[in-house]
């Protein structure tokens, strides 16, 4: 552990606003605890923000004692780096304000808040922006990396439509980034991570969605695989942008609409949503059940909100996690065959590989527009590890290492950060991609001694 003089921590507790924990108060454990449970780290101090203010104070704090600083949001972070040993925690999640405007489709959003906050809030007025698909992940550090979920084919990347943020900077200033102010620290923080400042309040562009959609799965058996992949690569690439389509290769959970017989079988799954008039969407999506004979499946007109929620029972916190994922402009038969071959020998009954549809308004923006440049991604293949207990690691990092590099010579440049495990600092340069050298002058600019380092880390010069 740093040795911090007690004095020290004691001034700043008080002129902190909100919780100051450390190790072996009541709530350190609670406030440490992220998604993944293979991370388990020990900060020195956590310091649970309240105000803009709150986050001035921690961040002159951590500079001032040269400790290790990290920020958490949401706490979902797949690498962890929400929290780290010995070092200052710098946790958001208490900071959990939403206000709409109606008129101008605007939302203010704090940076502890999760999808379901967000959603919930803009829903009250059949709005929403693009943001992921389970619905406890941090709206700051999904917006940060990017983002993308149902919407995006039609309304971009959640980054797209982030309007300004407001920061605190390594030098404790508060600061506005927006596409006339600062705009250099605007164009690194919409896709750049959490490398430049800490945003303690995000505006985005709201949209009008739902506030029903037709939405739901379509469960065929593994066995019909190489049908189901093949035909779901072709449709996607023609689809409007209205519709989204996710594959999921896994066991199948105990869904009321399968017959018990499936449950636990292995099985891929489509994952579909339309954002537009449902009676549209019903004949665009008429064509997929002829993929192969489907098990069962789900699909009508329910809340959009619901629909955000709908994979949150598999993908609850608690479980042992390990990611590794590549980005694709096709589906050729190559990736088809390694996905086939990968699905056929998944380690846990937890684990799955899942592809995520991009495209659409995703791809329409200049790659150098902003920090984040994939826009050739019209694919996020994520090969999902998840198990139960510390034995079955090795065996499951292995199945999830051996099939990423086994579709690696088909990818495209260019990775999703968030996407990225802890293991991979290797890959962060390749990540960013062209961007990457830009990144590097924001990072000097607005901090050149590295205080925000527990992240997909861009080194100043
Ligand atoms: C189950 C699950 C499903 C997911 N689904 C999707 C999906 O559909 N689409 C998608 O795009 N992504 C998805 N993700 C990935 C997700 O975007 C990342 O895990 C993201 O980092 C989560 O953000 P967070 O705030 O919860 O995480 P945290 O771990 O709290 O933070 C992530 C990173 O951002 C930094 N950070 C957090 N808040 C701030 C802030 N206010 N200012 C500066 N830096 C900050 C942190 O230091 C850290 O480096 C999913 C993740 C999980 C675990």
């Amino acid at each position: 552990m740093t040795r911090l003089q007690q004095g020290k921590i004691d001034t700043f507790r008080g002129r902190f606003g909100g919780a100051v924990f450390e190790p072996g108060d009541a709530g350190y454990d609670g406030a440490r605890q992220i998604w993944n449970a293979m991370i388990d780290r020990k900060p020195a101090l956590i310091a649970q923000c309240q105000s803009p203010e709150d986050v001035v104070a921690a961040v002159n704090f951590g500079r001032d004692q040269a400790m290790l600083v990290s920020v958490k949001g949401g706490g979902h972070n797949i690498a962890g780096n929400a929290v780290c040993d010995d070092g200052l925690m710098i946790d958001l999640s208490q900071m959990k304000d939403v206000e709409i405007d109606v008129a101008k489709q605007r939302a203010f959003v704090g940076p502890g808040c999760t999808l379901a906050d967000f959603d919930a809030a803009a829903q009250m007025h059949g709005l929403a922006t693009p943001l992921g698909i389970n619905s406890t992940t941090g709206v700051a550090g999904l917006t940060l990396g990017g983002g993308f979920g149902w919407l995006s084919r039609k309304y971009g990347m959640t980054v797209d439509n982030l309007i300004s943020a407001d920061m605190v900077t390594a030098d404790g200033h508060q600061t506005r980034a927006s596409a006339t102010e600062n705009p250099d620290l605007f164009w690194g923080t919409r896709g750049g991570g959490g490398n430049f400042g800490i945003v303690t309040r995000f505006e985005f562009q709201l949209h009008h969605v739902g506030p029903e959609l037709l939405s739901g799965l379509i469960v065929f058996p593994f066995a019909q695989a190489r049908s189901v992949v093949t035909r779901f690569a072709r449709f996607t690439e023609t689809m409007p942008d209205e519709l989204n389509i996710w594959l999921v290769i896994r066991h199948a959970p105990p869904l009321p609409f399968l017959p018990e017989s499936v449950h636990g079988e292995p099985i891929v799954a489509l994952a579909i949503c339309y954002a537009g008039d449902p009676e549209e969407g019903e004949q665009l999506i008429a064509p997929l059940r002829s993929f192969g004979d489907a098990h069962g499946e789900h699909v009508g007109v329910q809340p959009y909100a619901d629909w955000q929620q709908a994979f949150d029972p598999l993908l609850a916190d608690g479980a042992r996690n390990y990611w590794k994922s590549h980005n694709f402009v096709t589906l050729t038969d190559d990736v088809v065959r390694v996905a086939l071959e990968y699905g056929g020998k998944l380690p846990s009954p937890h684990c799955e590989i899942f592809i995520a549809s991009l495209g659409g308004q995703t791809g329409r923006v200049p790659h150098d527009a902003m920090a984040y440049s994939s826009r050739d991604a019209n694919y996020v293949m994520n090969v999902h590890g998840r198990w139960e207990t510390p034995g079955e690691d090795e065996h499951c990092r292995q199945w999830a290492r051996a099939f990423f590099e086994a579709a690696r010579p088909y990818a495209s440049g260019g990775a999703y950060i968030n996407f990225l495990s802890h293991d991979e600092t290797d890959r962060v340069e390749f990540a960013y991609g062209a961007a990457y050298p830009r990144l590097v002058e924001v990072k000097q600019k607005y901090d050149p001694e590295n205080l925000f380092r527990v992240n997909q880390n861009i080194r100043p010069r």
